[in-house]
């Protein structure tokens, strides 16, 4: 027996302390009607954790609380305390006996207490479930509440043996899944609306990355063509600056050995005698070697300034192809004409007149002014310094222009020099046949200095092209490091296979040309790395993280279904079983207090209809079109009574309808026996054979659950192990008394 003792204090019409000892397994609870029998059972819905004061006849908290009488002021606190067994252990905590204390104030505070200790609700409904003892509390029946699981909807009915059944913990759980579910389902369109916000920047960044990437690819394959390219260069350019070098070098001391032996000639021959025309002869050729000289300096100066313009023309080219300055830039028609007007004006003035420095000048003029027309619009374009240089490049143009006029003056000087210096010979020849052998060492040592300055010359200017292409050498290092770092300097490292000096020139000027490209397109990819990287990096992580997330949510939410479909199944399968044993027990007891007949529990599907009306006037609409059908389980009865043709609940008196509601709820309690069961004038309605029966039932199901049984039945008194007699006085107060059964019978009356 696990119910010990009951304390009352305070508590409804119990303003003072009452106790009640529960050391049998049946005890029964009489007296007069009012007295306050029912008012006990509600102190066991009290102190077990029941939440709402309807249950206990109340509309608050303060309802519970001894109201007041004429002899005795009110109270401020009531408070139940039910002493329950635990040897067993049936409750887990480690307490032979377990006090259960509540206490309600005035301004409905509660108090819970487990042997004393403060503990929170939460804490006692824990403690109880362990024992099946829920704040439904299927195990006590109210006064006229036995009906009500006859009158209840199958869906209600079948909720009320769940709890009968003990099968509360799985609905629980099973809410709680639900619940837990519908929040991942919400976090994963969170998370999913999330990734959407982000998607279209982690895009554009994927795109960025890629230019990046493939800048990358760009920069190593310029890498690889710089060092090539360098290499080769620097090796041809070397090769030939030594081998121009030495040859010059040589061809110097040759020179100046010609230059002394003809000194020596010329010497002889002036001492051997004279004549004019000898005199003429060496004025003719120190007039021709002045003339050489001049005309050397002019290609020398020719060849530097080639070297200029071929540079400056480079890069103006490079500088054109980059920014694509034909094809996208735009020229104003306005500014054109304007122009176009001042031209027409200023070449109609030159055409007028015959002077040719005139025309030469407006020419230039008209050139200059073009230019300054396309630098201007450049400028505009923002290509300022390719405005720059093409003004650079134009200067050089004309100095060149003159230096080319000059040179052809030169040339024809030395032409004229040349030819006289022919005559002069010929002359000496004819007049002196014989010729003297200082003339012919003149003559032949003069032929061999002019054939070594010709050479001379032409070394001297491949010497030039060559320390102009060393300097161009230098510039394209420089920009290489600039584009692909130091690194660009290491190049010498390259093993080039094959022989590099002999290779076509034209190969290396492709090479040059596809450098270009590649730094074009290297451009083109634009710039911003790091920063970007950095972006997609912190932007990429967080979408991971967030796939990851939605993938964990996707698994939380297989494993909730997973688990709402276990604890279906677990359910569904109790219930069943749980539903054939009591339909079996029900069937038992119906047919003991009925002598005949028989009853069942049947599970029915209820398909039910739900409107999803929008307004009130899709009332008026064909139902089947808009409602939304729902199946639940639910319970219904089956009774047959003996010897009578009428089937079902509505049929039954309202002796019959308590028999079958007692019948049910014993069979519930059967199946699943509670620690112990309170009935409140369950028997109320029986008759004297009936009420036998009752009592018949009462004695069997307390070998499994202990009864407390409020009753003004006789019979059922009979059965009692202890009675209790609840008498109420002219103050209101309820009392409670341990009485024999001859006394109970009195106070009953
Ligand atoms: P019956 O046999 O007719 O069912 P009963 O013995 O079960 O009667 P109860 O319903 O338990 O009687 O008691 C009702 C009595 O308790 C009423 O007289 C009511 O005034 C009294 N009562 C209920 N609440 C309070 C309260 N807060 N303070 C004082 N008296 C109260």
């Amino acid at each position: 027996m696990y119910l010990k003792h009951l304390s009352i204090n305070g508590f409804k019409s119990f303003a003072k302390k009452g106790e009640l000892e529960f050391s049998s397994a049946i005890t029964s609870i009489v007296g007069p009607n009012g007295s306050g029998k029912s008012n006990v059972a509600e102190s066991f819905r009290f102190v077990l954790g029941e939440q709402a004061p309807s249950r206990m006849r109340g509309k608050k908290g303060e309802d519970l609380i001894w109201g007041g009488s004429d002899a005795l002021a009110r109270g401020n606190r009531a408070s139940v305390a039910v002493t329950l067994d635990n040897e067993t252990r049936v409750f887990p905590i480690d307490f032979d006996e377990i006090v259960l204390e509540r206490v309600v104030h005035r301004d409905g505070a509660n108090e819970y207490l487990i042997n004393g200790s403060q503990v929170r609700l939460k804490d006692v409904q824990e403690l109880l479930a362990a024992a099946n003892i829920g704040p439904s509390g299927h195990h006590i029946i109210s006064q006229g509440e036995a009906d009500r699981i006859l009158s209840a909807t199958p869906k209600e009915r079948r909720e009320m043996i769940e709890d009968a059944l003990g099968l509360k913990v799985y609905q629980f759980k099973k809410t709680e899944a639900s619940r837990k579910l519908d929040k991942t389902r919400e976090n994963i369109d969170k998370v999913e609306s999330l990734r959407r916000e982000v998607a279209p920047h982690l895009r554009f960044l994927e795109k960025q990355m890629k230019k990046i990437e493939r800048a990358v690819e760009l920069r190593e394959q310029l890498r690889q063509l710089y060092a090539e390219y360098l290499k080769r260069e620097d090796t041809y350019l070397a090769f030939h600056q030594d081998r121009l070098e030495r040859e010059r070098n040589s061809l110097k001391k040759e020179l100046e050995e010609k230059e002394q032996a003809l000194a020596n000639a010329k010497a002889v021959l002036a001492k051997e005698g004279s004549g004019e025309n000898r005199a003429e002869l060496i004025e003719a050729e120190n007039t021709l070697t002045e003339a050489r000289r001049t005309k050397q300096d002019i290609v020398r100066e020719v060849a530097t300034l080639e070297g200029q313009l071929s540079f400056l023309e480079r890069r103006i080219k490079t500088a054109r192809e980059r920014n694509n300055v034909d094809d996208k830039l735009q020229i104003s028609y306005v500014e054109l004409d304007k122009v176009v007007t001042s031209l027409e004006w200023e070449v109609e003035k030159a055409t007028k007149s015959d002077d040719v420095s005139i025309l030469r000048r407006t020419l230039k003029d008209v050139v200059h002014t073009l230019r300054q027309f396309l630098s201007r619009t450049i400028e505009q374009g923002g290509r300022s310094s390719t405005a720059e240089e093409e003004r650079e490049y134009e200067d050089l143009t004309n100095k060149k222009t003159e230096l080319d006029r000059r040179l052809m003056a030169a040339t024809k000087d030395e032409a004229a020099a040349e030819e006289h210096h022919r005559d002069i010979r010929v002359k000496i020849e004819n007049n002196e046949s014989e010729g003297r052998a200082a003339e012919r060492e003149v003559f032949r040592l003069g032929a061999e200095k002019r054939e070594c300055e010709n050479v001379f010359s032409r070394l001297e200017y491949e010497y030039n092209a060559i320390m102009r292409d060393r300097d161009e050498f230098k510039r394209e290092l420089q920009e290489a490091v600039i584009l692909i770092g130091r690194g660009a300097a290491d190049y010498f490292k390259l093993e080039i296979a094959g022989e590099i000096v002999s290779e076509d020139r034209t190969r290396q000027i492709e090479r040059r040309r596809e450098l270009e490209k590649l730094k074009i397109r290297l451009e083109e990819q634009g710039g911003g790395g790091e920063e970007i990287e950095k972006e997609y990096k912190g932007v990429k992580e967080r979408d991971d993280f967030l796939v990851r997330e939605v993938a964990d949510l996707r698994l939380s939410v297989e494993k909730l279904e997973q688990l709402i479909a276990e604890l279906n199944t677990e359910l569904d399968g109790r219930f069943s079983a749980g539903i054939d044993k009591i339909s079996l027990e029900f069937n038992r007891f119906f047919t003991l207090m009925f002598g005949g007949g028989g009853a069942e529990l049947n599970k029915v599907k209820v398909v039910k209809r739900r409107r999803t009306a929008i307004s009130d006037d899709d009332e008026l609409l064909d139902d089947t079109a808009e409602s939304e059908e729902k199946a639940e389980e639910g319970i219904e009865i089956g009774v047959k009574l003996p010897n009578k043709r009428v089937k079902g609940l509505e049929m039954l008196s309202g002796g019959e309808r308590a028999l079958t509601s007692i019948a049910l709820i014993f069979a519930m309690s059967q199946v699943n026996p509670p620690l112990f069961v309170i009935l409140d004038e369950t028997d109320a309605a029986l008759d004297e054979a009936n009420s036998r029966r009752y009592g018949d039932m009462i004695e069997a199901l307390s070998k499994r659950s202990q009864l407390i049984l409020i009753t003004h039945n006789r019979e059922t008194m009979s059965r009692a192990g202890i009675l209790y007699g609840v008498t109420m006085g002219g103050d209101g107060v309820s009392k409670l008394l341990s009485v024999r059964l001859d006394q109970a019978l009195a106070v009953a009356k």
